[in-house]
């Protein structure tokens, strides 16, 4: 696919902003690989829409082709919705914290139950009792009780006649007497989502108030995916989904189907049928599993890389001479804004930490930058190579031009001191901040 994609800009040696039909030709190949990859229709169409406003207009950068700047967008937008940040399981609550495992027969939610039991043992040191609410299946019980077992964590004993709501009644009274921190409900599945399956787990779930409830589904569910969270999430409202057999060979659209309709972090993965098989989610590398062009994209980042080390070799050779006017305090600030603000750049240069410590506290926002970039473009020339000139009336004078107050051009000159003379004072020594650039 990937050459498929590369192959449609073949010759295309113009740069600039992303045109409609550059975005449109990248995007046919984009939505086959989602179908490829089982995302739902339904989120298909919708997520193409969301990127194709993202994407037309945008800035292409140096050395890659439209095509590959469109992939990189959509893997971009993919990991955006799959959710940037790890979602834990969430267990802060007073114990003993149930946790209910829903989702179809066969999904791995027996399986997912004693390798997160596992890991909860073993990693966080927590007291784990494991409940069976399967009384569908004669043998389920059973299984359960001998994963505990595997795994050294107990199983509620098996009570012959009760039914669901008993039983899970029963496991939160022994988990708070026994002193448990986590309790496991296992409910039971269904081949298919029916009324009955969802009138029982819904039932459970009102009788117990569980912490999280966790949907396990099977990440080769395709088209269904959508179907079956948006069942479960409306009729119980899950807090989170699990997937497995992310080991076969599908390539996770499931994922992206499941998130995009119930907006539900996915928590975990299953990755095999051992119980270490056990693995958080990692947005990215789901991503890359879906659209199968992680080539295009590390392609894409390493060539924005290279363009912004072209601008700090420059910078670092300036600066070895001890040299940092008010334009080079214009270009890094617009470069800072570029990286998301001073937590970027500066906060990974030595010494200084402390003056990003002094910005943040003054409300560093994008506002401000722009704001100092103002102030610096109604300077003169002069005025910015030579900051000395700078006398109240000059002063004064720019305040006005840039809309600003005196006090803001006090500021910013102050700053610029001080990071010249930062420069100044690591030029000299070896190593320090020139140093560091200058072997980008
Ligand atoms: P339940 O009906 O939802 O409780 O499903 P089970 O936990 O009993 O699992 C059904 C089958 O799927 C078992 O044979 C498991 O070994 C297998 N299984 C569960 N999770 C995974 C996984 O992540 N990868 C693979 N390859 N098999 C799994
Ligand atoms: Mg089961």
């Amino acid at each position: 696919l990937g050459d498929r994609l590369s192959g449609i800009f073949d010759g295309l040696t113009r740069r600039g902003n992303l045109s409609e039909s550059d975005v449109n030709a990248a995007l046919r190949e984009v939505r086959r690989a989602l179908i490829e990859a089982d995302v739902s229709l339904e989120v298909v169409r919708g997520f193409i829409e969301q990127v194709r406003d993202r994407a037309v207009g945008a800035e292409v950068t140096k050395s890659v082709t439209p095509g590959q700047q469109v992939v990189k967008i959509v893997n971009d937008e993919l990991v955006a919705v799959l959710g940037t940040e790890a979602a834990p399981l969430d267990l802060n609550a007073t114990p003993p914290v149930a946790i209910m495992m829903v989702g179809l027969q066969g999904a791995g939610k027996t399986t997912a139950t004693g390798k997160i039991a596992k890991r909860l043992k073993e990693k966080q040191n927590k007291k784990v009792l494991l409940a069976s609410l399967d009384t569908r299946r004669p043998a389920a019980m059973e299984q359960l009780r001998v994963l505990g077992e595997q795994i050294d964590v107990d199983t509620l004993e098996i009570v012959q006649g009760q039914n669901p709501v008993e039983i899970a009644k029963r496991a939160q009274k022994e988990a708070k007497l026994g002193g448990y921190d986590v309790l496991f409900l296992d409910t039971a599945g269904r081949t298919h989502i029916d009324e009955e399956l969802m009138a029982e787990t819904a039932e459970i779930k009102a009788a117990t108030n569980p912490h999280e409830v966790l949907l396990v589904a099977d990440a080769l569910t395709g088209q269904d995916a959508v179907n079956l969270a948006r069942s479960f999430d409306e009729r119980v409202s899950v807090t989170g989904i699990m997937l497995t057999r992310i080991d076969g060979d599908g390539r996770g659209g499931a994922a992206l189907s499941m998130r995009a309709v119930t907006g539900k972090p996915i928590k975990l993965l299953g990755t095999g049928e051992k119980l270490e098989d056990l693995e958080d989610f990692h947005p990215s590398r789901v991503a890359d599993r879906i659209l199968g062009m992680g080539d295009i994209v590390s392609l894409v980042e390493k060539a924005a890389d290279t363009v912004s080390q072209e601008e700090a070799a420059k910078m670092a050779k300036k600066m070895k001479k001890g040299v940092f006017d008010l334009d080079d305090l214009k270009n890094q600030l617009l470069q800072m804004k570029k990286m998301g603000g001073m937590g970027g750049l500066m906060g990974m240069m030595p010494g200084m930490g402390k003056m990003k410590k002094q910005l943040d506290g003054a409300n560093f926002d994008e506002k401000i930058f722009d704001r100092q970039v103002a102030i610096i473009q109604s300077m003169t020339k002069k005025e910015r190579a030579t900051p000395a000139l700078l006398n109240a009336s000059r002063r004064k004078r720019i305040a006005a031009g840039s809309g600003t107050s005196v006090q803001d051009i006090n500021k910013l000159i102050k700053m610029h001191r001080q990071m010249a003379d930062m420069m100044k004072k690591m030029s000299k020594g070896k190593g320090g901040l020139a140093g560091m650039l200058g072997g980008m």
